[in-house]
């Protein structure tokens, strides 16, 4: 069963923002100052640390420091794993041959801490969290429920555009969930939609992200423009971080909400798995929309999981070549909007792409759905 995330905006009065800052400038103190000792290990001795060997330094850092010991013990370890981590991912860009040594961080840009619930953040009986070496208890909206029987694990404070969040992981006890029996659907992402289903339905994307890709972009010359150092500029950053949260925050609701009604509609909901199809990269409208397919993906996945709902993804490779009738193959530009057929089958191109992928996601790919030849490669 996949760990789901359950996020929830934290209100703070002055004194915990104040706290919230200070605890994650010390954090960020303890990742810079343990890079360090990491850097000259190596230097002087030639010595590659390891988290356990700074973990069990941890202690003695406590006890010689106030400024840590206010903090939890075990957010204060997942520091060390981050670094630990970064270190990983260097190491193995290295043997590919590309590295990017794991860098210094600023105060501004370290925004958020791990905790274990219950350890160091607790969630308190009148639905507070508390946090250790917070003063009193923080204020949560707690716009949905976390399921009953649900267990909570990690939890990530975190701080973005001046605001304060909690996102605590979840897992559902295994063998809760039956499947579920009901109606199967193909999902595609479109060309002038941004997901067409088997069943005939269009799901366009919403009007305002055009909108919103405009503002970006003004916001972002305005930003160019503003000379470096200026308050001026200062306040572009601002204005423009605050708009991309605005954005993402608007999608992830809107994916959400699509997501919740195709998995409360179907029992099982075919795919195109996107990872193996490269000619799609080259259009743009399509590679928007795949941005968001990624996440809406990723969001129908755990909701379906967690409902008995099977999703299977499958090869997308001309899909939208094939009819779904019959199987032949039906070359078709990316002007073509209409599926035509010469067995009379007629339909919107996206929908007959999404029936397609319906069928191969029950019946694999047998003869004739979706085998081409190399001359009828046309743009999927
Ligand atoms: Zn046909």
């Amino acid at each position: 069963m996949p760990a789901l995330s359950y996020k929830y905006r934290l209100y703070p009065n002055r004194a915990q923002v104040a706290g919230l800052d200070a605890m994650l400038g010390a954090f960020c103190d303890l990742y810079n100052a343990s890079l360090q000792q990491r850097i000259e290990a190596y230097r002087r001795q030639g010595k590659t640390l390891r988290y356990v060997d700074q973990a069990s330094e941890l202690k003695g850092v406590r006890a010689a420091d106030d400024r840590f010991a206010v903090y939890s013990f075990s957010a204060e370890q997942q520091v060390l794993r981050r670094l630990d981590k970064a270190f990983r991912a260097f190491f193995g860009r290295l043997k590919k041959g590309k590295a990017g040594f794991p860098r210094f961080r600023a105060k501004s840009m370290f925004d958020s801490a791990d905790f274990r619930v219950g350890d160091g953040l607790t969630i308190r009986k009148n639905k507070r969290i508390g946090v250790a070496g917070i003063p009193g208890e923080i204020k949560v909206k707690w716009h949905r429920d976390i399921p009953a029987g649900a267990k909570v694990g990690a939890a990530v404070v975190s701080r973005s555009a001046g605001k304060w969040f909690v996102c605590f992981q979840v897992t559902m006890p295994d063998g809760g969930v039956q499947p579920r029996d009901g109606a199967s659907v193909g999902i595609d992402v479109g060309l002038s939609s941004l997901i067409a289903t088997s069943d005939g339905e269009a799901v366009m994307a919403p009007q305002w992200t055009k909108q919103a890709t405009k503002k970006q972009r003004r916001l972002q010359r305005a930003l160019a423009r503003a000379k470096r150092g200026s308050k001026r500029r200062l306040k572009a950053k601002c204005r423009l971080a605050r708009h991309s949260a605005a954005t993402a925050n608007r999608r992830r609701d809107f994916l959400h909400k699509l997501a919740r009604s195709l998995v409360d509609r179907y029992a099982f909901i075919a795919l195109e798995d996107l990872s193996v199809d490269r000619l799609a990269r080259s259009m743009l409208s399509k590679a928007v929309h795949n941005a968001a397919w990624g996440q809406l993906r990723s969001f129908l996945e755990y909701k379906a999981a967690n409902a008995g709902v099977r999703v299977e993804a499958v090869d997308p490779r001309g899909t939208s070549q094939t009819c779904p009738d019959c199987g032949t193959v039906v070359a078709k530009t990316l002007s073509d909007r209409v599926h035509r057929c010469d067995c009379g089958c007629v339909l919107d191109r996206d929908v007959a792409a999404a029936k397609v992928i319906l069928h191969r996601a029950i019946h694999g790919k047998g003869p004739g759905h979706g085998l081409r030849t190399p001359s009828q490669r046309v743009a999927a």
